[in-house]
């Protein structure tokens, strides 16, 4: 490994690097914002976040006091949303047990609420100048590259060794900085496709650049094909125009947010019985479902979905929280103050342009 190789990247980060919010700041409670925004997230779609964020919550102790949908509201669209839910959880505990400092040691950062190893490694190098190198997507495709590792990235082998790589190479006088450059090399130069070589301050020692075998390197096997499930929800409108919305509960995948009720498609029903049999057993009541309003595709991590939003009237019985944690009747006017997943949003974005009275008319 080349001696050089911190030296060189932290010469070429400093001359290079982008001018990212949060790289203006040494105040670990930002960094930990911006870390935990960053997680699978593209770094333009955070920065409206992040300084949203920090608008709204500018100390750990304003976080730690806000009400949870409060917090999800600023998070509604960066999806992962227990990134939300924990960082809330989290700024409590910082506040309540550590008088709202972050810790700077890694067993005490790690007993903090979503700060798992490869964001303590962040924060505590980032903010505190610890050394613990980073290892994300961006730094497994720089190294492997860099070493010439041609194993498939899935494994947990070939993680561990980019891992030890990365802790050798790590510049122990400038920890944070090192770990900052090489994700913006991953992130600006040594792309997936067609990395820019030529421009790169590694590329005298790299071996997939020198072997010509950056398009072969990182290797990594195909993905199992995702599930796709058919989800029936209904708008449900009552007489006088408002709709009726359920909060998910906490310790479920979107978890906090509201949603309009409904649930996937069985295989031997068709997508309005989906809907009538949701509702049914979400809230207790009978529905008559008329129309589709609209049916739209969208992916999670894990799966996609096909949405199909029906509108619908309650025929029989009182709406209770069945299986949500509150549900509420709301006006097109207000649906807006609550956080709701991508999904839902999107349907919501559409209704918009209804107004209260097309809703009240809507069933006549
Ligand atoms: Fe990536 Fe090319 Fe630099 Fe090697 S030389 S680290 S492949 S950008």
């Amino acid at each position: 490994m080349s001696e050089f190789f911190a030296e060189d990247l932290l010469q070429w980060y400093h001359s290079e690097k982008r001018d990212l919010p949060w790289r203006r700041t040494d105040d670990p409670y930002k960094i930990w914002i911006s870390e935990i925004m960053l997680q699978q997230t593209q770094v333009n779609t955070v920065i409206p976040y992040y300084h949203r964020f920090l608008e709204a919550f500018p100390t750990v102790h304003d976080l730690a006091e806000a009400d949870q949908q409060q917090v999800l509201k600023l998070w509604e669209g960066l999806g992962y949303y227990s990134r939300g839910r924990n960082l809330h959880q989290a700024a409590k505990m910082v506040a309540e047990k550590f008088d709202g400092h972050l810790p700077d040691n890694y067993d005490e950062i790690t007993s903090v609420k979503g700060i798992g190893p490869y964001s303590a490694a962040a924060i505590l190098s980032i903010a505190f100048n610890k050394n613990y190198a980073v290892v994300d997507g961006n730094v497994i495709r720089v190294l492997t590259r860099y070493s010439g590792i041609k194993d498939d990235i899935r494994s947990a082998k070939v993680k561990n060794r980019v891992q030890e790589l990365a802790d050798d190479l790590l510049s122990k006088t400038d920890p944070g900085n090192f770990n900052q450059a090489i994700m913006e090399l991953g992130a600006t130069v040594c792309s997936p496709k067609n990395p820019s070589c030529d421009v790169c301050p590694v590329s005298s020692n790299c071996v997939a650049f020198q072997t010509a075998e950056t398009d072969v390197i990182p290797y990594k096997s195909k993905a199992k094909k995702v599930p796709h499930h058919q989800i029936g929800v209904g708008l449900i409108v009552n007489d006088i125009g408002e709709l009726l919305i359920a909060l998910r509960p906490n310790d479920v995948m979107l978890g906090g947010l509201w949603e309009f009720p409904g649930g996937k498609k069985e295989k031997s029903e068709s997508i309005k019985q989906t809907v009538s049999r949701e509702l049914k057993e979400e809230l207790g009541v009978q529905v008559e479902v008329f129309d589709r309003y609209q049916k739209l595709k969208h992916a999670y991590s894990h799966f996609k979905i096909t949405l199909h939003a029906y509108w619908c009237k309650i025929t029989t019985g009182e709406p209770k929280p069945k299986s949500s944690m509150e549900i509420k009747w709301v006006s097109l006017s207000e649906i807006e103050q609550y956080p709701f997943p991508k999904a839902n949003k999107t349907l919501i974005d559409g209704l918009l342009k209804l107004d209260d009275q097309d809703l009240k008319n809507f069933l006549d």
